[in-house]
């Protein structure tokens, strides 16, 4: 798997800064915008998420190419609907290899692993036999698996992105789409520190942990710790 961040809204913390100033002040947003500093900026984003008037953090957004990931995961991310998606078509692109993803589990359990080696091999096999007898890709790719590799581009908002991070940061939800959270969260941080400076799953960004009996417990870990020490806990726990 591989997360690129492609672009993303210039200047993030001033835009949104320049949107949360418009409300309460007289002037132009341009004039606000000619005004306010990159400080400035940055501490009134601090604020203003800060309270939970998270509608002017929608005015950036962040455009990401995530790559090689399994289109069980793929299905997974496109559940969020407050962001725009493209994805690799198995209807135009005729696959010569197919690629699969193996979860961990069935990597590090050969017998397992020798199963779902010789099943895909025979899945890969009967889709190239179809396309040899004619069949469409649209129609042969109606047997690959959840397995199967694919390529998607994201724009999603920073408001959603905190939503995301909630979700699919947090350790109830499944590796592949946690660890491709987990990645998009430190490409947007370093970019936009002020924006995402709390974001996480809810454990670290609201302090809470809403999953009941299912909880990792990962928050019990937390005290005293800075919020990158409780990042790093909560993103490793399974492997502790
Ligand atoms: C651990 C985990 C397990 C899951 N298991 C399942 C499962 O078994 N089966 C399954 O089908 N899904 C499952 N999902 C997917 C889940 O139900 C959501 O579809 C997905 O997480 C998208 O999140 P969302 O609906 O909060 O919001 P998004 O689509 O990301 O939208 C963001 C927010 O916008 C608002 N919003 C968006 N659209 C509407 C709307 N139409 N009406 C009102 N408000 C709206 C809501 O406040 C929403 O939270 C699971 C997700 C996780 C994280």
């Amino acid at each position: 798997m591989k997360v690129v961040l492609l672009e993303y809204t210039q200047n993030p913390e001033k835009v949104c800064a320049v949107a949360a100033l418009t409300s309460m002040k007289e002037g132009a947003p341009s004039d606000i915008s000619n005004e306010i500093d990159r400080d400035n900026a940055k501490k009134r984003i601090q604020r203003v998420v800060g309270y939970g008037h998270y509608s002017v953090i929608e005015h950036a957004s962040f455009t990401f190419s995530i790559e090689g990931i399994s289109r069980a995961c793929s299905h997974q991310l496109v559940r969020h609907r407050i962001a725009s998606f493209t994805q690799q078509s198995q209807r135009y692109v005729k696959m010569e290899d197919v690629p699969f993803v193996t979860p961990p589990s069935i990597k590090k359990n050969k017998a397992a692993e020798d199963i779902y080696k010789q099943s895909l091999n025979n899945t890969t096999q009967s889709y190239k036999k179809l396309l040899e007898l004619g069949i469409s890709p649209e129609d042969a790719r109606f047997i690959l698996p959840n397995a199967t590799k694919t390529n998607i581009v994201m724009t999603m908002n920073a408001r959603e992105l905190l939503h995301l991070f909630n979700l699919r940061c947090c350790n109830r939800a499944q590796w592949e789409i946690r660890d491709m959270t987990w990645e998009i969260l430190y490409k947007v941080l370093e970019v936009s520190p002020a924006i995402f400076e709390s974001s996480g799953p809810k454990c670290i960004s609201e302090g809470i942990c809403t999953e009941g009996k299912f909880s990792c417990g990962c928050y019990k870990l937390f005290e005293g710790k800075t919020i990158e020490e409780k990042r790093k806990i909560t993103k490793d726990f399974f492997i502790i």
